[in-house]
């Protein structure tokens, strides 16, 4: 991903962030927004979200399921910086839905910007189908990211 694309979407998590703090929503921790077919969603996210994951997320293996995320590993992230949207935006809170729909909204809609200003073109999937399509399961893990790995491969 080119460094000023990656400062734009970058942008736009941190300011999701802030209007997620600003809502302060429920989180029970219980892991189950992560495993989809269970908690019945689906995540959604733009190309430049997956590019975005993989550049620091821990190795995956293909073919992924439809049916949970294969960084979460017992009940947490393990790709929690460069976690999508989806990810910062979704909290099963019933009270926070309707400014989770307009968060996503404005936020999505600030992506769409960026894909027209790098004309990328627009492509927007589940997850599993971008982690399928990516060439290789992992790219360029960070140091970090590294040795996290080793730690889960040791378990
Ligand atoms: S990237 Fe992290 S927060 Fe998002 S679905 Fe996967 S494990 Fe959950």
């Amino acid at each position: 991903m080119k460094p000023d694309l990656r400062l734009k979407v970058l942008e736009v998590y941190a300011a999701v962030d802030v209007a997620v703090a600003a809502e302060a929503p429920r989180c029970d921790a219980s892991g189950r927004c992560c495993r989809f077919t269970e908690y019945g969603h689906t995540l959604f996210l733009s190309q430049f979200e997956a590019d975005l994951l993989l550049e620091t997320a821990p190795a995956y293996t293909q073919p992924v399921s439809r049916d949970f995320c294969p960084f979460q590993a017992e009940g947490l992230c393990t790709a929690r910086d460069s976690r999508p949207l989806g990810c910062r935006i979704y909290f099963c809170d019933a009270s926070y839905q309707d400014k989770q729909n307009a968060i996503t909204e404005v936020a999505v809609a600030k992506l769409k910007v960026i894909a027209d200003e790098f004309d990328t073109g627009w492509n927007y999937a589940p997850l599993h189908v971008l982690l399928n399509a990516a060439e290789r399961p992992s790219v360029q893990l960070s140091s970090a990211s590294r040795e996290s790995r080793i730690a889960l491969d040791v378990l």
